[in-house]
């Protein structure tokens, strides 16, 4: 299930330390992995943080296989909770995860045409792009928010009655259409979203 990395993961430098702080935080996620694949706290505190020294990146050593985590990142974790939340809080709450400065620093410094996240989208700069080129006020971003949520949910048939899915493709049609309404624009940048379900 683990696999030591003797080299740094990015720059596959030798040189690394390991890292003073070792603080082990049990959190949602971490919950899930321990009851599906039946670890205890100890098996994961065998994890360490490690420190390139080349590269100065931070990695986990010993850490879990190519089979493992593709099984964490698929299935036991599939719905990233904490992304959703992100969208969500900005959505409803014009609430942004904090980077600090780095969305001023990087807009100031770089001219970004294209901005893209995948697999775990909103954990980065996504929604600073996004307020960015879509400045509009409270019932906007929860109209928006509400018509991607039920376009969504109108293209889940599987499982569902056959009215539900007789009624799924003119709704789902409905709500992308008021989507794109609200868009108002074409806009000249271009912007992915790309979830791993
Ligand atoms: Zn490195």
């Amino acid at each position: 299930m683990f696999i030591e990395y003797k080299n740094c993961i990015y720059c596959k430098s030798k040189n690394l330390t390991i890292e003073k702080d070792q603080s082990y935080l049990e959190n949602f996620y971490v919950k899930a992995i321990k009851s599906d694949l039946n670890l205890s706290s100890d098996n994961l505190k065998k994890i360490k943080i490690h420190k390139c020294n080349r590269c100065n990146i931070l990695q986990n050593s010993p850490w879990f296989n190519a089979d493992t985590s593709l099984k964490i990142y698929s299935n036991i974790y599939g719905q990233h909770n904490r992304n959703w939340t992100n969208l969500i809080n900005f959505m409803e709450k014009q609430l942004k995860p904090n980077h600090g400065f780095l969305f001023n620093i990087l807009t100031k410094n770089i001219k970004v045409k294209n901005y893209a996240e995948f697999n775990s989208p909103f954990m980065g700069l996504f929604i600073n792009f996004f307020e960015n080129e879509y400045k509009k006020n409270k019932s906007f971003y929860k109209n928006f928010s509400k018509n991607i949520l039920n376009y969504l949910s109108a293209r889940q048939t599987a499982g569902k009655s056959k009215n539900f899915q007789k009624t799924s493709p003119k709704k789902a049609k409905k709500y992308l259409k008021q989507i794109n309404n609200f868009k108002n624009k074409k806009t000249k940048k271009q912007i992915f979203i790309q979830d791993g379900n």
